[in-house]
């Protein structure tokens, strides 16, 4: 059968993840990547990868099945969605929580009149995080559900250390803790508040003269930041931090703990663990790629969330190998 044509919207940490993915699905094919910077300031981690200018796209809707928008959530999906699944099925990973409403109903008005499909919001959270809390909490409906994140390098507080005076350079990572997570594990649903489920852990290189117990009061007081938490502060030096702190990783665990009936705690837990978080967001994309392709063939048109993709759809096995495989 033919192979899923597959094009790349920007490419950014997960353009460059999703370049990497589709390498593992045999089923699909990468037609190019399309930035809004000049195709030659580009250069790309497979150098067979062929790259174009945006405005190309609108010539490849006969040669693309899914685009893939790896944009940005706060400035670039907003616009990019919208307007690309007027033209094609698209798949993003949006992940202003808040805004997803809004983000949605801009998205359908395009998508659905133009017989579209459009996958949005898909990721790990939200994304498999979302279909995990949907699960647990529509099998346990007398329960609670409780999200951790971490160990995870945040972009924004990474970027909230590094504007601190006297701070040279940063990055911050959110831990789960791991007292909250052990008694949430027990199933007696206990009440938590933000302070008792993460803690923040940060390591800054000092500019020349700056004064570090300063610097740590300024960040551990930041408000909507910092001020929630209990935030550790480590002075390191800059090799320390280019050697040591360059990965992205991330993770959580969404856990929910219900009862049956008074005298049965019973808890559910999905759990992951992220050396690298944009890769692994890539390859949750590719494999949304392939149900949006395949709802788009069943009719199915309009933004859709994950809450819309039948399981069996994301995968590279066809229905009755599922079947004899798996249940
Ligand atoms: P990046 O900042 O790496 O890339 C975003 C865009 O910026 C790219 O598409 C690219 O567009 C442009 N860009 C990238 N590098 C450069 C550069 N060197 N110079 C100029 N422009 C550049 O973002 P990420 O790929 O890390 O993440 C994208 C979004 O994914 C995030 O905003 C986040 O919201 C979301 N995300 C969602 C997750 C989930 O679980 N749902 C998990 C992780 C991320 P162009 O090529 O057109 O210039």
């Amino acid at each position: 059968s033919q192979l899923i044509r597959i094009g790349i919207v920007g490419y950014g940490n997960l353009g460059r993840g999703v370049e990497t993915a589709i390498q593992h699905n045999p089923d699909m094919s990468l037609v190019g990547v399309f930035s809004r910077r000049p195709p030659e300031q580009l250069v790309t981690l497979n150098e067979q990868t062929k790259v174009f200018a945006m405005d190309d796209l609108k010539s490849f809707q006969d040669k693309i099945d899914v685009l893939i928008l790896c944009g940005g959530s706060k400035d670039d999906l907003p616009q990019q969605t919208p307007a690309l699944a007027a033209l094609f099925n698209t798949v993003d990973s949006f992940d202003t929580h808040a805004r997803i409403p809004e983000f949605y109903a801009s998205v359908d008005a395009a998508a659905a009149p133009a017989k579209k499909t459009a996958l949005i919001s898909v990721g790990w959270d939200p994304g498999l995080f979302s279909l995990n809390r949907l699960y647990a909490e529509a099998v346990l409906p007398d329960g609670e559900t409780y999200t951790f994140w971490g160990k995870g390098l945040s972009q924004g507080h990474s970027d909230a250390i590094r504007r601190v005076e006297g701070v040279k350079a940063g990055v911050q990572y959110t831990l789960p803790s791991a007292k909250a997570m052990g008694a949430v594990r027990t199933g007696t649903r206990p009440t938590l508040s933000t302070r008792d489920k993460h803690t923040r852990e940060c390591y800054v290189v000092l500019q020349a003269g700056a004064d570090a117990a300063v610097v740590e009061q300024t960040i551990k007081t930041m408000p909507n930041y910092f001020d929630e938490y209990d935030t550790t502060v480590h002075f390191i030096d800059e090799e320390t931090l280019a050697r040591e702190h360059q990965r992205m990783p991330h993770g959580g665990f969404v856990i929910r703990s219900g009862n049956t009936c008074p005298e049965h705690n019973q808890v559910i837990e999905y759990g992951l663990q992220l050396d690298d978080n944009p890769g692994f967001t890539s390859s949750v994309l590719v494999a949304y790629a392939r149900a949006a392709y395949r709802m788009n063939q069943q009719g199915q048109y309009g933004a859709k969330t994950v809450f819309d993709v039948a399981p069996g759809l994301l995968s590279m096995k066809s229905p009755e190998q599922l079947r004899k495989e798996m249940l």
